[in-house]
Formats: structure tokens, C-alpha cells, sequence
């Protein structure tokens, strides 16, 4: 999977994906994200990217030229399946929707500031709004770092542990039940027994137990309907 992600803040970026999984991943070479500094695509003599809102108000608002500009550069080079922005009022990010594109092969994520971006480029360069969730966040450096970082953790090869993705909350619609390691005593906390009975069966019943009673509490959401996409 190839990630591009237009930014004003390059460097906010930089220091995640050098790091952790991320880097592995790109050292791989099973994923690759590349950071583009939407200034570069400013024709203004002081690299503005923002301006004024038409009709007043408070805030400025990221122009549509230097957008359009880097998303077309990008489209020139390769096909691209989908221009996300990430916005507040977007989708809200969830698991089956980080499941579905981490099929993808290439996409661009476009982050945006201030007030937002002109609604143009909603309109016609982008196929798809994410949000991270309901609050705002001053940037969209944050939020494509999040999506980014779900998308290439379920990429083959990514994990040490091949299976350790598919046992995360949300993937069968259940949050993870409760892991422990040792010590098996500290103090007075101990290990549930079960799990120290070396009996395969009676764990992963214990386990799915848990994550069901785990799920009805802490979201019941889950075991209903998600908003349409
Ligand atoms: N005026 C906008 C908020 C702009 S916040 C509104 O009221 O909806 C500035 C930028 O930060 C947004 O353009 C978006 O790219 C990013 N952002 C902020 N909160 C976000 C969230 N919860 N999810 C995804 N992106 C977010």
C-alpha cells in the first residue's frame, strides 16, 4: 500500500512513521507513505495556502489552487483509489472500514487547518471524509496518522504475529477480552486460574466469555446497528 499525505506540517509526521511498526513496515517495503508539503504547490510569493472566507467570519480557510495542484501532481504519477480528507463531520472511523481499504494500493489522504478547506475541493477532488471522531482537533496531521497507522497494521507481514490482528476488539464485532502476563502473583493480584490450566478449549471459551460480556458493557453499540457510511 501506498500512502500520500498532503500536509501543511510535514514534520508532524516525520517522527511517527520513522518509528515502531510503521518503520518496519516501510523497511519491509510493505508499506509507503510519502508527506507532501502543500506549499511546495503554492504559487503565492509567500507560499499561502489559506485565506479570507468569503461572506466574513471568523478563521481562515485553505485555498483550493495549492490543493488542486498537489492532488493532480500525485494523479499524474499513479492511479489512486481514493482521496480521503479528514474532516470532524466525516465517517466515523471504525473497524470494518479500516478492514475494507486496507485492500487498497493507492491513496491519498489530504489533511486539513484553520477552518477547514474550501468546499470545492470537497466537492469535486475528494472521494471520501474520515473522521477520527467527534471533537476538534487543529489539524489533519493527527487524524491521517491514525487511519494511516490502522491501514498498514493489518497489512500481511506487518505484525510478528500473523494472527495477532484478527484477535484485536472490533474485528469479529467484540471488544479483546482482558490479557495478562507474568508474574503469575503480585502481591494479592493473581492471574485468573484458567489461564494458567494449559487447557486450550476452556481459555478460548474464557476468552470469548469475556470479550462478550466486555462488549455488552462498555459498548452495547456494538451489538446493534453503525450509521450508514
Ligand atoms: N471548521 C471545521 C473544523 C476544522 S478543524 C468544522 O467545524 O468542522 C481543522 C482540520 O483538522 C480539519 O480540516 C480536519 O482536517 C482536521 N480535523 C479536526 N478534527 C478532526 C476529526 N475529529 N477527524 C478528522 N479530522 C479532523
Amino acid at each position: 500500500m501506498r500512502i500520500d499525505i498532503i500536509t501543511a506540517l510535514p514534520n508532524l509526521l516525520d517522527s511517527y512513521f520513522n518509528d515502531s511498526i510503521l518503520r518496519r513496515a516501510r523497511q519491509k517495503g510493505l508499506a509507503e507513505v510519502h508527506v507532501h508539503d502543500l506549499r511546495q504547490f503554492s504559487q503565492d510569493k509567500h507560499k499561502r495556502i489559506d485565506d479570507y472566507p468569503f461572506g466574513g467570519g471568523a478563521g481562515m480557510v485553505m485555498s483550493l489552487p495549492p490543493i488542486h495542484r498537489a492532488i493532480t501532481s500525485l494523479k499524474s504519477e499513479r492511479t489512486y483509489d481514493e482521496v480521503i480528507y479528514m474532516s470532524p463531520d466525516g465517517y466515523l472511523l471504525d473497524q470494518p472500514l479500516v478492514n475494507r481499504m486496507s485492500t487498497l494500493t493507492n491513496i491519498i489522504i489530504l489533511c486539513g487547518h484553520y477552518k477547514g478547506v474550501d468546499e470545492r475541493v470537497r466537492e469535486h477532488l475528494v472521494t471520501r471524509e474520515i473522521s477520527i471522531g467527534n471533537y476538534v482537533l487543529s489539524g489533519g496531521e493527527l487524524p491521517a496518522a491514525v487511519l494511516s497507522d490502522a491501514l498498514i497494521r493489518l497489512l500481511p507481514g506487518v505484525l510478528g504475529d500473523e494472527t495477532s490482528a484478527l484477535s484485536d476488539s472490533f474485528q469479529d464485532g467484540l471488544v479483546a477480552p482482558p490479557a495478562y502476563t507474568r508474574p503469575e502473583t503480585y502481591g494479592d493480584w493473581k492471574v485468573p486460574e484458567v489461564l494458567l490450566s494449559g487447557h486450550a478449549a476452556r481459555i478460548q471459551e474464557w476468552r470469548h466469555r469475556q470479550s462478550v460480556e466486555r462488549t455488552r458493557d462498555r459498548r452495547p453499540g456494538l451489538l446493534g446497528e453503525n450509521d450508514p457510511e
